[in-house]
């Protein structure tokens, strides 16, 4: 993410959020499907108030579909309307109109009984810096309208993008804080690229990559670089340290010397996970939800 959040930043942009709220039926919220608990705003509820919220777990082209399907069901369970998609691709994005709807029902049904005439979803995509707000807004309007990458305060005006006849979007997303209480979550978060490097260095984000995917992907060292050894206590940092010296010396990360450059290793594998080149991962599971 491109700022860090004090706490002033949250009071703005949960006013900026509430400014818009006032201008629509229905919210978009934008989880990422490799981490949906954690790249989720802890107040979101709150926050939104009584309006109807759609959950989208997005970029679910790079999440275990195993995991995703847990996720859905989960989710589903507790009542809450989710769809995985995939933004970049457009991969169910025209599911998103349909289950709106879905979600509109009653309002529909409220403004039938005043004898109003239906009017297109007045709609707002909110989510943490990164999730893929723009690159959605950008697809559900079919031409370029929101710059990609995170700036807040780029916009002034409002104005609704026309998503075919039934559903107006506001142009700017509403854009949201991550939690951060749990350090996990910040670790999570920082795999991805949600977190800046600069914020938590990328050979302690390398670390708890390793360890994790250790436990839950172990295939994933011998498929992508042709590790067959990996860590036997993995409590014991040295072992995953090594797996990273492993990682780093298969992808030339050495320096003059031949010592590993720790640092290029710990960046070629988290560029590695961004980029899908590992594999469909995710990095929490419910269980794992704190
Ligand atoms: P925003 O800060 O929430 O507006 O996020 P952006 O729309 O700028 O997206 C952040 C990055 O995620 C960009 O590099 C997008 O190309 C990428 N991205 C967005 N959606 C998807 C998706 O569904 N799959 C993948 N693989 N990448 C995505």
């Amino acid at each position: 993410m491109t700022i860090q959040w004090f706490p002033g930043h949250m009071t703005r942009a949960r006013r900026q959020i509430e400014e818009k709220l006032k201008l629509i039926d229905l919210a978009i919220e934008l989880l990422d499907a490799r981490l949906p608990d954690s790249s989720r705003n802890p107040m979101i509820g709150e926050i939104l108030g009584g309006k109807p919220r759609l959950v989208l777990l997005n970029k679910s082209d790079l999440a275990d579909p195993a995991a995703t399907e847990r996720w859905v069901e989960k989710l589903a369970a507790d009542h809450i309307k989710v769809l995985p998609i995939d933004a970049n691709a457009g991969t169910n994005v025209r599911d998103i109109l349909p289950r709106a709807k879905e979600l509109m029902a009653p309002k529909f049904e409220a403004w039938r009984k005043k004898g109003m005439e239906p009017r297109p979803i007045r709609t707002l995509i909110v989510g943490i810096p990164n999730v893929g707000k723009s690159t959605l807004i950008n697809r559900l309007a079919g031409r370029h309208v929101a710059a990609t990458g995170d700036r807040p305060g780029v916009t002034k005006g409002q104005q609704w993008i026309k998503v075919g006849k039934e559903m107006d979007l506001l142009d700017t997303p509403g854009i949201l804080w991550p939690k951060f209480e749990d350090p996990q979550v910040g670790f999570r978060l920082a795999a991805t690229g949600a977190i800046r490097d600069e914020i938590l260095h990328s050979e302690d984000v390398a670390f708890f990559l390793a360890k994790y995917l250790c436990t839950h992907y172990p295939s994933v060292f011998q498929e992508r670089y042709g590790i067959d050894e990996l860590p036997e206590d993995l409590d014991n940092p040295h072992e995953v340290v090594g797996l990273l010296e492993a990682i780093g010396k298969r992808r030339g990360a050495i320096m003059s010397g031949g010592k590993i450059n720790l640092s290029k290793a710990s960046d070629v594998f988290l560029h590695d996970l961004r980029t899908g080149k590992l594999g469909r991962i995710s990095l929490e599971l419910p269980a794992d939800a704190p």
